[in-house]
C-alpha cells in the first residue's frame, strides 16, 4: 500500500496515436474526473467498446497506458517520515507541498504547481541536514532498518496474531501489548533495549520462534515476530541511535516526485495521484 502517481501523454492528443478502432465512438473519449483518458459510454451498453478501448490505450502510442511517466512514490510509512520531516523543517516553507501532497490516493496537482514543487524539493534537499531523527540500525552493517515516525509512536509493526506492536522511541527498541481499545496504540511495553540481539530458535519449517536479548540487562522476551527481515536474512544485532538526516535519507520519495513534476512541465498535464 502506498501512493502512486502518473502523467499522461500528449499523443492522442497531437494526433501521433494509432486510430482508435472505433471511430464512431471516438467523440465519447474524454479525460475523466480521475485524470485518466476514459470511454465515456456506459459499461452495458458497450462492454466490447470499452475492452477494445483499454486495449488501444494500452498500444496506441509509445508510452504505455498513454502515461509518459508512472511512478511509485513511496509507501505510506516513507510518506509518512517524508511528511514529519517537512513538519519539522515548517510547512511555511513548502506551502506547494503542503497544499498538493494528497492525504489519500486520488486528486491531481497542476503543472504550475509541479514547477514550485521542484523548487521546494530543491530546498528540502539543502536544509535536510539541519534536522535529526532517531535511527534502528542494523549494528553489524550500519544499515538503517527503520525510521521513526512520530505519528506512529515509532512503531513499525503491528503484529494481529501476537498482539504486539515493535518500534522504537529515545528510550530505545520496544516491545508492547497492544492497547485493548485500539491496535494500533501501544498498550504496557513488555520489553525495552537500547542495544539488543534478535536470536531466531526455530529450525527451518517449525513455526517461528524468535528471542529478543537486551544486551545491556540480558532480560528477555521470546515471540513469534521477527524484526527488518527474513529468516534467511535479518539483523542479529540491533540499537537505536539519533543522527542528522541526510538528502539521501529521502531520495525513496525525492526522485520519483522530481520525475512526475518534470514530466508535467515537460507535456503541460498534471501529475495523477493514485
Ligand atoms: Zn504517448
Amino acid at each position: 500500500m502506498g501512493l502512486d502517481a502518473f502523467v499522461r501523454c500528449n499523443c492522442y492528443r497531437d494526433g501521433q496515436a494509432q486510430p482508435f478502432p472505433l471511430p464512431h465512438l471516438e467523440a465519447h473519449i474524454v479525460v475523466n474526473d480521475d485524470g485518466f483518458l476514459a470511454l465515456n459510454v456506459p459499461e452495458d451498453d458497450h462492454p466490447e467498446a470499452l475492452r477494445q478501448f483499454d486495449e488501444w490505450k494500452s498500444h496506441a502510442c509509445p508510452h504505455e497506458g498513454m502515461m509518459v511517466v508512472f511512478e511509485r512514490i513511496s509507501n505510506w510509512s516513507g510518506y509518512r517520515a517524508f511528511q514529519e520531516a517537512l513538519g519539522r523543517m515548517g510547512w511555511r516553507h513548502f506551502p506547494t507541498l503542503e497544499r498538493e501532497l494528497p492525504a489519500l490516493n486520488g486528486g491531481q496537482m497542476p503543472t504550475a504547481a509541479a514547477v514550485r514543487v521542484l523548487a521546494e524539493l530543491g530546498l528540502f534537499r539543502r536544509r535536510i541536514g539541519q534536522q535529526h531523527n532517531l535511527f534502528l540500525v542494523n549494528s553489524d552493517s550500519g544499515d538503517v532498518v527503520y525510521e521513526y515516525i512520530a505519528v506512529y509512536d515509532g512503531v513499525f509493526m503491528w503484529s494481529g496474531d501476537e498482539k504486539l506492536n515493535f518500534g522504537f522511541n529515545a528510550g530505545g527498541f520496544f516491545i508492547a501489548a497492544q492497547h485493548p481499545q485500539s491496535a494500533v496504540r501501544n498498550g504496557r511495553v513488555l520489553f525495552q533495549a537500547l542495544r539488543l540481539e534478535q536470536r531466531l530458535l526455530s529450525a527451518p519449517g517449525e513455526p517461528l520462534r524468535v528471542e529478543y536479548f537486551n544486551a545491556d540487562t540480558e532480560e528477555r522476551f521470546l515471540c513469534h515476530s521477527l524484526t527488518g527481515g527474513t529468516i534467511d536474512d535479518y539483523p542479529a544485532l540491533l540499537h537505536v541511535e539519533e543522527r542528522p538526516l541526510t538528502p539521501e535519507d529521502f531520495e525513496y520519495i525525492l526522485l520519483p516526485l522530481q520525475k512526475v513534476c518534470e514530466a508535467a512541465i515537460a507535456t503541460g498535464n498534471p501529475v495523477v495521484w493514485c
